[in-house]
């Protein structure tokens, strides 16, 4: 019997999944819902997007997906390694074996909607100005809110489901009708840094002004980092990450104040920002990060929560994307193991990916130091550890970031690895 899927939210891990179940057959005959404007069509808004980064978790979701992994390649940049800019204009360098595949988020969504295309109907219909409202889990119904086109109150719409995915993000409407402590447990804390995003117009690759390509390049300021990646057209863009409190960014009135504000702290930075992006900059109102531990991503046997609905984590450690295409892999493989069968399917999902989750939360709080002189040690070892490392594989474990961005090893045993130096950054976030 043909199952009607709804999926909320038409994120990467919301689109990859609907891939995922179209290529088992068509059994599957989904709807996705997303509460924005269908990105192919509007004009793209730089200041709702990022750059991230992929890693080889990530790409094997992708790439199980026939044509995916070479249309994200084309619109993608490898960076080999990521050099730290000083204060007095020194550079420190590091480098990866296996470079990381960066690219805007919004492309991301892009591309792998346009290889939805092929599909009729029939078997995927995407509904976009969208926003889900309420969730009726005995009644299997969804309800949605239309984007007003008139100064009328916009139309609601209310349809079946069989299956219901929540795809939709660390503030997931699906995940909060699970909210009764019985169905649920969540934790949810706001990351300690805000952020805006950051752009720099295209330079000519001769100009002495160009930042070294094939690198993530990264500054650090009074608890204030700067992360930019060269983008497919030339430009750079990425994030500034600061306190919300207390923070000189909010204290920006200016155009002016904006650029002197970059060329003290992060003088490469502030160079090359034309006084456009200075405007745009106070314009864009600061995001916060909300991460996201859960208890179970299972409701009975119809409803699953999954990428950041489930587990959303500080950007830091550059893995929320990365682990939520790996959530559809899992669930692909389930679907397998158990022969399409979802209420086992899912409940498994829980059984098997929370452990993993919860990891992945704690590495994106406690993986990386906010003190300078801890961030020191952390540098040291990682070189020490890559070494010992290339010595002795067998007795020696691949350095944190090599685990990171360069493995799928599981999270969880990434951190039980690595327990004792996250304990030591958990302890040393708290005392700042
Ligand atoms: C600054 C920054 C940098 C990052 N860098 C990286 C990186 O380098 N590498 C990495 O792996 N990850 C990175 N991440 C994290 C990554 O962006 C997310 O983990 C990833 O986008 C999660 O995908 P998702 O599909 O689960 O959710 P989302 O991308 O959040 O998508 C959710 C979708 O649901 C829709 N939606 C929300 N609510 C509703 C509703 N009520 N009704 C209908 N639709 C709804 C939204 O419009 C959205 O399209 C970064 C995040 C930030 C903020």
């Amino acid at each position: 019997m043909v199952k009607k899927v709804v999926i909320v939210g038409a994120g990467p891990s919301g689109v990859l999944l609907a891939h995922y179940l179209l290529r088992r057959g068509d059994q599957y005959q989904i709807d996705l819902y997303d509460r924005l404007s269908d990105p192919r069509v509007i004009e793209f808004s730089n200041a709702r997007t990022y750059p991230i980064s992929l890693t080889e978790r990530g790409m094997n979701a992708l790439g199980q997906i026939e044509g995916v992994e070479d249309a994200v390649r084309a619109i993608s940049l490898e960076m080999s390694g990521t050099i730290f800019h000083q204060q007095n204009g020194k550079t420190r360098a590091t480098s990866r074996k296996k470079p990381l595949v960066t690219l805007d988020r919004t492309n991301l969504v892009i591309t792998l909607l346009e290889l939805t295309e092929k599909y009729t109907d029939s078997r995927l219909k995407l509904h976009f100005n969208h926003s889900c409202t309420e969730v009726n889990f005995a009644a299997k119904t969804i309800t949605f809110q239309t984007a007003a086109q008139t100064a009328e109150a916009s139309p609601s719409l209310t349809v079946n489901y069989d299956l219901l995915i929540g795809a939709d993000g660390a503030r997931s409407v699906v995940r909060s009708h699970f909210l009764n402590p019985e169905l649920l447990e969540v934790e949810q804390n706001y990351v300690s840094t805000d952020y805006k995003a950051v752009l720099l117009p295209r330079l000519d690759p001769s100009s002495h002004m160009h930042l070294e390509p094939g690198k993530i390049h990264s500054w650090r300021s009074d608890g204030m980092f700067v992360v930019l990646l060269h983008q497919f057209d030339g430009s750079m863009s990425g994030v500034i990450l600061f306190p919300p409190q207390n923070n000189p960014v909010a204290a920006l009135t200016t155009p002016e104040a904006v650029l002197q504000f970059f060329r003290d702290r992060f003088p490469e930075v502030g160079q090359r920002m034309t006084a456009a992006e200075a405007e745009t900059f106070l314009k864009r109102s600061p995001s916060r990060i909300l991460t996201t531990r859960c208890s179970r991503y299972h409701h009975g046997d119809s409803v699953l929560i999954i990428g950041d609905a489930a587990h959303s984590v500080s950007a830091s450690i550059g893995q929320g994307c990365n682990a939520a295409l790996e959530d559809v892999t899992i669930i692909d493989r389930l679907l397998d193991e158990f022969d399409d069968n979802w209420a086992v399917a899912i409940a498994q999902f829980t059984d098997r990916r929370k452990a993993d989750a919860h990891a992945l939360v704690e590495l994106g709080d406690y993986a990386f130091p906010s003190s300078s002189k801890l961030f020191i040690e952390f540098v040291l070892r990682e070189q020490l550890a890559k070494t010992l490392h290339q010595l002795f594989p067998d007795r020696v474990a691949p350095s944190l970031s090599e685990l990171l961005f360069e493995s799928s090893v599981s999270y969880a045993e990434i951190l039980q690895s690595y327990k004792g130096w996250i304990a030591k950054v958990k302890k040393s976030n708290q005392q700042l």
